[in-house]
């Protein structure tokens, strides 16, 4: 025999983690995540909650997946700063190249 909803207990109510709402333990789904999962939410479609899905993915995404991906970013900004730096030297002599020739002119003009 089923007992009437008046008399659930709070520890027999679980909250739905999709949309929040109480509902009793017989009426909802504890999925793989630990999350409840309510019948209307369930017949929407809801298996999982996003945000621990994500958290879940990430646990399971190998390690070194996330090594290479590490190198390929450091790599990436090493080869940007070698650049950025090669940049401002050619910049920098070409700069005291054209003030060498000035000075040149400069004492050319002197010197006539
Ligand atoms: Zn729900």
């Amino acid at each position: 025999m089923q007992a009437p909803a008046s008399v659930h207990t709070s520890t027999d109510m679980r909250t739905c983690s999709a949309c929040r709402v109480r509902v009793h333990r017989d009426e909802v789904h504890k999925n793989r995540y630990g999350q409840y999962i309510c019948k209307l939410c369930r017949n929407d479609g809801v298996r999982a909650v996003g945000l621990r899905r994500f958290q879940h993915l990430l646990q399971r995404m190998p390690t070194a997946l996330l090594a290479f991906l590490g190198v390929v970013l450091a790599m990436a900004v090493a080869t940007l700063v070698v650049l950025a730096v090669v940049k401002a030297h050619s910049y920098s002599n070409a700069g005291m190249v054209e003030d060498l020739k000035s000075l040149v002119r400069s004492i050319n003009r002197l010197a006539h």
